[in-house]
């Protein structure tokens, strides 16, 4: 601890910082920072810089609001990507009340607490996540042009991939930082990108997404473009996932998906894994997919899924197993979008895959082929449900589900409920273009 601290201080005065930006995440998975100048980084470093938590989204009765950010020492970093902006760095935090307390609605909090359960039971959760975004065009105000930047579809090549030069630059950016990119293309969607994480332990790797997210925007507007994670921007068009991509590994370091006796290769655990998954895959959609656009993006014909189902190779399904074996055996769940909260949706996907476990839930049989054209006789013959339509359900699933509301602790459920059916609400009342233009004329 004392020696973090100390190299913490020797690279302020190496790097030149002057500031320091102490980063965490609301409730809704929004990024939220405090800068503060390096005169008061020893105040930072004991956790005594307060803030009033009932100025955020979804955190706290104004009663209560003071509260205190407690810098994760282990995630200091140095922005080296802001070069005209001389020494900034950056440091995630955890919320803590008055009396010292974590503070229960803080996602960073409840993602730990989810995984020190699977700590008990002797896995750490590994996550790696692809990240969707869009790349529009921008004004000369810096607002969105609601326009398709390019017209270049799945791993197309430059000059056709206009968006190839900030794509580039995001990713050397995010090496920078120490990050490691598995992957970068073209999506299939015009002016859609696509970067995947390499698998990190989960914790990091939510924060790392946070990042992520700050530098693909900033790059973009580099670029004069705007980047959105908007789950559907366009109708017909493929829509941004944030898929993920996750094993548990033991107390040994190994893989616990892995397992070389079996014909498939996957261990007993992954299959109880999947089939918590699958069984609570309903009451945690409104965490997964939080919304309204989310759902327009969950329809049959865009690679997104649909179904409550698991498959080795078709991409409609809600759990995809992908070909690697070894170390690189995992399970992708492909419901997750980017306007979710991080910690959240690894939080409720790892309770969910514990369930499992524990209860030793059989999950039904993997399905073949492409279950967006299955009919309800099929589905039922398959134990297959359909995942929520909108948002609207997704809510009525999750006010049913104590596994959410264990994990995100009681506060923080019910705000999230409240806020989120209120924007169902909104959504249900608001008259739409489709409606005048179908309606108008007509009747
Ligand atoms: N972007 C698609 C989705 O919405 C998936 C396409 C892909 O990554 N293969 O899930
Ligand atoms: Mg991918
Ligand atoms: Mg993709
Ligand atoms: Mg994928």
């Amino acid at each position: 601890e004392l020696e973090k601290r100390e190299s913490i201080k020797l690279k302020v005065r190496e790097h030149h910082i002057d500031f320091i930006r102490l980063q965490f995440t609301d409730l809704f998975g929004f990024a939220k920072n405090m800068t503060i100048h390096t005169d008061e980084l020893d105040k930072a470093l004991n956790g005594q810089l307060m803030f009033d938590g009932s100025s955020i989204d979804g955190f706290a009765s104004v009663a209560e609001s003071d509260m205190y950010l407690r810098p994760d020492l282990d995630t200091f970093q140095v922005y080296s990507w802001k070069p005209n902006e001389a020494g900034v760095a950056h440091v995630y935090c955890d919320i803590y009340d008055a009396d010292g307390h974590p503070f229960e609605g803080c996602p960073r909090h409840t993602l730990k607490r989810a995984l020190r359960e699977a700590e008990l039971l002797g896995y750490q959760l590994n996550v790696g996540v692809e990240g969707e975004f869009f790349l529009f065009h921008m004004d000369d105000k810096g607002e969105p042009v609601f326009r398709i930047q390019d017209h270049a579809g799945y791993f197309a090549l430059s000059p056709d991939d206009r968006g190839e030069e900030a794509r580039q630059e995001i990713i050397t950016t995010m090496k920078k930082l120490g990050y490691s990119i598995e992957a970068s293309h073209h999506e299939v969607a015009y002016g859609q990108h696509e970067i995947d994480f390499k698998y990190d332990e989960a914790l990091s790797c939510a924060d790392k997404w946070m990042t992520f997210k700050q530098i693909v925007k900033s790059i973009a507007h580099k670029h004069g473009l705007y980047a959105s994670f908007i789950p559907k921007p366009f109708a017909r068009q493929n829509g941004n996932a944030m898929h993920c991509n996750q094993s548990l590994q033991d107390r040994y370091g190994h893989n616990a998906f892995y397992d070389p006796n079996q014909p498939s290769k996957l261990s007993t655990i992954t299959k109880h894994y999947i089939g918590g998954l699958l069984k609570y895959a309903k009451e945690i959609a409104a965490i997964a997919n939080p919304t309204v656009n989310s759902y327009k993006r969950l329809l049959p014909g865009y690679e997104a899924p649909t179904n409550i189902a698991w498959s080795c190779s078709n991409r409609s399904a809600l759990i995809r197993i992908p070909h690697s074996r070894g170390r690189g055996t995992r399970i992708e769940l492909r419901c997750p979008d980017p306007t979710a909260n991080i910690y959240h949706v690894f939080a409720v996907m790892l309770r969910a895959g514990l369930e499992g476990i524990k209860q030793q839930i059989e999950p039904p049989a993997e399905v073949m082929g492409n279950t967006y054209r299955m009919t309800t006789e099929e589905k039922e013959r398959l134990h297959m449900e359909t995942y929520p339509r909108d948002l609207h359900t997704a809510l009525q699933h999750m006010k049913d589900s104590p596994l959410v509301e264990q994990t995100l602790g009681p506060h923080a459920y019910q705000t999230f409920l409240e806020a989120k059916q209120q924007e169902a609400d909104e959504y249900a009342e608001a008259v739409h273009r489709w409606e005048i233009e179908r309606y108008l004329k007509r009747h």
